[in-house]
């Protein structure tokens, strides 16, 4: 299901969304990301699914994996916030369309310029946006697809390739999360309370199948007490990394590589904040690695 948005609906979301984008452009991948880059890139864990819509993932081995391995090794299972598309399937980079965004908002791209400058940025939530006090959106241009345009047609219905709230996933997308389950050994999954249905049915499906399950979270989550999970109640932080050094042995030393990744990744998160509505934080701090 695609929900389109009516104009109003979209000039506020876009123009948070714009304001909100370069945090989540900059963002560099933590050490939990690296870890587990690591053990894809050992083939240890050659499939990870996230809910995650920053792209983190992909940052963390896209210096040595090419286009095909991270489509194959990365299903980002809420979609990402690096592409938009139009209501006819035109699709460009989220660059790109912020570009389009500055040269048709010049007021607005001056504005997130100073606080680029200032460093006065408003907090950027898990899903790409900032929340704007006392604004009118009135006067904030969404840019036309350029390609519908030479079609003849006015289209300023763009969207990031995110599923939101309320939307269900492509059968497609459905389907590859399956098969991914289904090719691994079993399944680890880290940080997530397993709130959205979608990542939930796969803990199902690898329970179904009889798959070993481990999942590392702190606090409640949705599978908890399911037979077949186990659970241990820990952040990844750390952890994670340290179980990589433990499961790769001597290669997390002697491959170039997999050393350098493991020496990788912040440190420190920006703390989470929990006025958000649950989906949003649910659904932004959660991985499933199958293997
Ligand atoms: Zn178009």
């Amino acid at each position: 299901m695609k929900t389109w948005l009516t104009l109003a609906i979209r000039q506020r979301y876009w123009l948070r969304s714009y304001l909100g984008y370069p945090p989540v452009r900059d963002a560099l991948p933590n050490t939990t990301h690296c870890a587990l880059a690591a053990l894809q890139y050992a083939s240890v864990i050659p499939r990870i699914i996230t809910q995650n819509v920053d792209g983190l993932h992909h940052k963390a081995i896209s210096h040595v994996w090419n286009r095909n391995q991270l489509d194959s090794g990365i299903l980002e299972l809420h979609g990402t916030l690096h592409r938009v598309h139009c209501k006819h399937g035109h699709d460009v980079s989220r660059n790109i369309f912020q570009d389009r965004i500055s040269a048709a908002n010049p007021q607005w791209h001056a504005y997130a310029l100073e606080l680029e400058k200032t460093g006065n940025r408003p907090r950027t939530n898990p899903d790409g946006d900032v929340v704007l006090e006392g604004v009118s959106y009135d006067d904030f241009v969404v840019p036309e697809c350029p390609e519908c345009l030479m079609d003849g047609l006015h289209n300023t219905n763009i969207k990031p390739h995110l599923v939101f709230f309320g939307e269900s996933i492509s059968q497609e997308r459905k389907r590859r999360s399956y098969e991914d389950i289904e090719a691994g050994s079993r399944l680890l999954i880290v940080g997530s309370t397993l709130a959205t249905y979608s990542a939930f049915r796969l803990v199902k499906h690898a329970i179904e199948l009889q798959k070993p399950v481990l999942h590392l979270n702190i606090g409640p989550s949705r599978a908890d007490g399911l037979p077949g999970v186990q659970k241990v109640d820990i952040a990844s932080g750390d952890i994670i990394r340290q179980v990589t050094r433990a499961v790769l042995g001597t290669s997390a030393v002697q491959d170039n590589i997999i050393a350098e990744l493991l020496r990788s990744g912040i440190v420190k998160r920006p703390p989470p904040d929990h006025s958000d509505e649950d989906y949003s934080t649910n659904r932004n701090t959660a991985d499933m690695s199958s293997s």
